[in-house]
Order: structure tokens, then C-alpha cells, then sequence
């Protein structure tokens, strides 16, 4: 294949060292980050969707994406010349315990492209088949959670959100056997491979891995590329450059959760092996977006016993990751002090954010004091007491005029005319106190509306949005896909004749799998 314009570096298996075994044979990896294994082709792979936006920047123009290559390529059925296909290692804490080594199991990374612009993507095919890291389980995807992965890694992106990208969704023309809720009923599925972009797929668990064994010469190898090739402007930092690069990802790391909570997304599998070192949401699974505020809500049926993962505590969950972190490059440091300070890094930063996005949310000049942040905690109680819709509900605010206090801005987002009853006089209470703290703010009603419109979205992949184009799809129609991908590029702008999408749960979905709980099985 001719693929001149395409410049593949490749650094992460230039620079660091490999297994010697090559191919798919299961084995424990020691004293090297990658091995070298092929993607499985597929029998019939077929161009589902792509991302023009994310093909821009690599500098792919329709010529490329429509050639009868792209969709081979991208399934795993060829190379473009330059690709070297290599499966990660690493390990991690999953819920709360160590794992040991887990890797790549059903990722590939096909190479490291230098896009145009200089910058580097790392293109990655998801669900392409065994690798020495896939343990007892078979390489692939489905199709239902390679769209939520594709739909929702663009969708992050437009709402302003650190994310890997997804390039495209290739249907592989098999089917994939899943038992989507481990309770002994398996079934066929179709199959599909997501291609997925970022500079680096790095973890938190790459490290701990190394660290683990012991071996703190390939974990300080390790940490120094990526400091040189991830994070090029502390190369010159000399002997402060590992700390300066731990606070850096404490901050990145504070930085992401604070947009998650801000625009209702949770994760839903914050083990440390999902965790970007580039502070990029990463690994889209059972992740899930909040319908009716409630901190405790959790959408991975397998976390729903101890709700480790549940919306609220996400923040405290990153901090512990990071925690882990520490205590993985601990052998890097003579003295703790460093490692300490990152820490406290992520909490200043989380607490900034916090306020940052309080008044961004609420729509204040500034988050002036601690009144303000009670102020918006009280919102974020009378939501979850109200049963009220997340989205609706801040997008509502918007709209409230504090010269003449009334509910009916807000009548959207209640789910239930009992629990709108209940909360109705604190929510009134609230409403006045939040119009007195409006008259002293320096925003203008324009600046004010132009501020909560910037942070509150309209649209968010919500579950049952994601679960109709995946019905749609699993019947051979990508329409609902395409639509959403397109709605979703404007998260922030009232669409007219869109209204769909920016509407509330319907009731059909309140219980439903694929809607309000989803498994890790995918
Ligand atoms: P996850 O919870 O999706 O991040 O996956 C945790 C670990 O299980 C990672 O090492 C994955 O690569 C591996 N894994 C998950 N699903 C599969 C699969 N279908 N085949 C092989 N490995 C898998
Ligand atoms: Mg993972």
C-alpha cells in the first residue's frame, strides 16, 4: 500500500523495551512495556462511522477514509506502511486491590503518527483480537459498547472535556459471545473494532507494574520517556523534573474529575489500569451520565454492591488512585516530600476547579466565599431530594429572571410530581436566596446567561440516547449513531428540532440494561 504522507514514529516500542516472544500466546511479560502481536483479521470490516474532525487533524482528508483500505486497516485486516502492531503492558488496582499485571487484552496499538501540526497520535484498535494480555477472555468488542465508546469519546471532546478520540467504528461481520450480565445466559452479538486516538495510552497502572516486580530501573526508564515524550516542557527540569511531573499529573488528574462532575459523567471503572497519566478520560465502559442528580449513583452493575465508583465520590476515588501513583515511583524519590506536595497539588487544584465551576455553573462573576459554595451545595441537595434532572435543570437556571423568583423555569427536569411537591418549598427558599445573591453580582443578565450557557450543557450522551441508536444499529441502521454523533459536535447550543435529545429520561428507561445499568462485559 502507498501511504507516503503518513509519517509512524513509533517511539514508545523505539525507545523501551520489548518482550522477546512475539504473537498472542498468553504469558506473564517481565523487564518489558509492550509485545509485538498482529490484529486478528475480521471477515467482513465495514466502515460504520468516523470522525471527520479527529481524521482532519491527522490529516486524512475523504480520499483516505473512503478508500476500500481504510475500513481493512481499521478492522485489522492490513497495515498502512509504517505501522508496527504492539499490545501494552501494565498492571492495576481493580477495586480497591492490586491485580498484577493486566496489559493490552483487547487493544492494539497499530502505531505512533506525527500529524501534520506536529503533534502525535497514538492510533489504537480496540476489540482487534488476542494478545499475550487478553488472559482467559477472546480480544473483541461488541458492537453496543464500540458505539458508546466511539459516540462518547467525541462527544467528551466537544463539551470541553481531556479525552482519547475515536477515529473511527469498523463492523467486523462476526459476532462475539457475551453473557452481558454474568448470570448464565450468553448470547451472539455482532462484533466491531473502535479506533482510538491519543498522544499516549500511558496508565497509572503502566508504572505500578514495574514497581510491583521491583524493577525500578524499567520504571524510572519508563517515567523518564514519558516526561520526554509526553510532557516535553519539564525535559529540562533536571533532577526536579519527577516531581514536577507528578504534581503535573495530579493536576491534570484534579482537572478531569472536576469536568466530570461538571457535566454529570461518571466513569463508572476508576481502577488505576484506567487511569491516564495524561489525565485524558480513558477506557469508555459501563461509564454512564446522570439523569436525576444523585451522588450515589453507580451505572456498572458489577460495582453496584460497594458503589466504589458511584458519581459522588469520583474525586476522592482519583485521589486515592493517585495515591497509588505515589507509592509506585516512591523507589524514584529519596525523600517523600515531593510525592506529598503532588497530592497536595490534586486538592488545591480540585478545590480551584470546584469554585471555578460554581460560578461557571451558577453563573457568578466569581465563587467569592464560602457562602457561594453552600449556595450551590444546597442546589445540588434540593436536585437529588427533587428527583430532578441533572442537565435540565442547570440549563433551566438560565432562565430565571431574580427580579420575579419562580419555579416554572425549572418544571422540565422534575421526574416525579410527589417529589416536586416535597422539595417545592425548599426549592422557593432556595430560589430567593439565589436571586439576593445575583443582585450583588457584577455579571450583567447577557454576561450572566452567556457564562452558564459556556459550563451547562445541553445535550450529553445520555444512557437511553446511546441505547435507541444501538438498537437501531444492532438492526443494520447506523442512522441513530450518525444523528447523535452530530447532535453531540454542539453540546452547548440549543439545536431547534432537536428537542429529543435534550429531553429527559423516559420512563421505559428508568429500569433498563443499557440505560441504568450497564456491565463490564463488552
Ligand atoms: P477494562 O475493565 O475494560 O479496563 O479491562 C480490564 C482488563 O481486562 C484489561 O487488561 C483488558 O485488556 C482486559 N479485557 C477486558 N475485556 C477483554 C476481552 N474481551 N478480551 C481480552 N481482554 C479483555
Ligand atoms: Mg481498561
Amino acid at each position: 500500500m502507498n501511504t507516503e504522507p503518513l509519517r509512524f514514529d513509533n517511539r514508545f516500542i523505539q525507545d523501551l523495551p520489548g518482550d522477546e516472544e512475539t504473537g498472542p500466546r498468553v504469558r506473564d511479560v517481565r523487564g518489558a512495556v509492550w509485545s509485538a502481536v498482529m490484529p486478528t483479521p475480521v471477515a467482513a470490516p465495514t466502515l460504520l462511522a468516523y470522525s471527520p474532525e479527529l481524521a482532519a487533524q491527522l490529516g486524512w482528508g475523504p480520499d483516505l477514509l473512503e478508500s476500500a483500505d481504510f475500513a481493512r486497516v481499521f478492522g485489522g485486516n492490513a497495515l498502512y506502511e509504517g505501522m508496527q502492531p504492539w499490545a501494552a503492558n501494565y498492571g492495576g488496582h481493580q477495586f480497591g486491590h492490586w491485580a498484577g499485571q493486566l496489559g493490552d487484552g483487547r487493544a492494539i496499538s497499530l502505531g505512533e503518527l506525527l500529524a501534520p501540526d506536529g503533534l502525535r497520535w497514538e492510533l489504537q484498535l480496540k476489540g482487534a483480537g488476542r494478545t499475550p494480555y487478553s488472559r482467559g477472555a477472546d480480544g473483541r468488542a461488541v458492537l453496543r459498547s464500540s458505539i458508546r465508546e466511539f459516540l462518547c469519546s467525541e462527544a467528551m471532546h466537544h463539551l470541553g472535556v481531556p479525552t482519547t478520540r475515536a477515529l473511527s467504528l469498523v463492523g467486523t461481520g462476526e459476532s462475539v459471545v457475551r453473557d452481558m450480565f454474568y448470570d448464565g445466559h450468553p448470547a451472539a452479538e455482532p462484533g466491531a473494532v473502535v479506533c482510538r486516538g491519543a498522544p499516549s495510552f500511558l496508565r497509572f497502572g503502566s508504572f505500578e507494574l514495574p514497581a510491583s516486580r521491583g524493577d525500578s530501573a524499567l520504571l524510572r526508564q519508563l517515567v523518564d520517556f514519558c516526561i520526554a515524550r509526553d510532557f516535553p516542557e519539564l525535559a529540562d527540569a533536571g533532577a526536579e523534573r519527577h516531581a514536577q511531573w507528578f504534581a503535573q499529573v495530579c493536576e491534570r488528574t484534579a482537572v478531569l474529575v472536576a469536568h466530570w462532575m461538571r457535566v454529570g459523567f461518571v466513569h463508572g471503572v476508576m481502577n488505576t489500569d484506567n487511569l491516564s497519566i495524561l489525565g485524558l478520560t480513558i477506557d469508555y465502559g459501563p461509564y454512564g451520565w446522570v439523569d436525576d442528580y444523585d451522588p450515589d449513583w453507580t451505572p456498572n452493575t458489577t460495582d453496584a454492591q460497594g458503589r466504589r465508583y458511584r458519581f459522588g465520590t469520583q474525586p476522592q476515588v482519583a485521589y486515592w488512585n493517585l495515591t497509588r501513583l505515589a507509592q509506585a515511583l516512591s523507589p524514584l524519590f529519596d525523600d517523600v516530600a515531593p510525592l506529598h506536595a503532588g497530592l497536595a497539588r490534586f486538592q488545591a487544584v480540585h478545590a480551584r476547579c470546584e469554585r471555578d465551576d460554581t460560578a461557571a455553573k451558577l453563573g457568578l462573576d466569581a465563587c467569592r466565599d464560602a457562602d457561594d459554595l453552600a449556595l450551590m451545595a444546597d442546589w445540588l441537595q434540593i436536585l437529588h431530594d427533587g428527583e430532578m434532572d441533572m442537565t435540565l435543570a442547570f440549563r433551566g437556571l438560565i432562565d430565571f429572571d431574580p427580579q420575579a423568583p419562580d419555579v416554572a423555569v425549572l418544571e422540565e427536569a422534575f421526574y416525579s410530581a410527589d417529589r416536586r411537591a416535597g422539595v417545592l418549598p425548599a426549592l422557593q427558599g432556595w430560589l430567593q436566596a439565589y436571586a439576593q445573591r445575583l443582585q450583588s453580582d457584577r455579571l450583567d443578565p447577557a454576561q450572566r446567561r452567556q457564562r452558564m450557557s459556556a459550563a451547562n450543557p445541553v445535550y450529553v450522551l445520555r444512557n437511553w440516547l446511546a441505547q435507541e441508536a444501538i438498537e437501531l444499529a444492532e438492526q443494520g441502521d447506523l442512522s441513530g449513531v450518525h444523528a447523535l454523533q452530530d447532535v453531540l459536535r454542539r453540546p452547548y447550543e440549543v439545536q431547534p428540532g432537536r428537542e429529543h435529545y435534550a429531553g429527559k429520561r423516559p420512563e421505559w428507561a428508568r429500569d433498563k440494561a443499557g440505560c441504568s445499568m450497564l456491565s463490564c462485559s463488552s
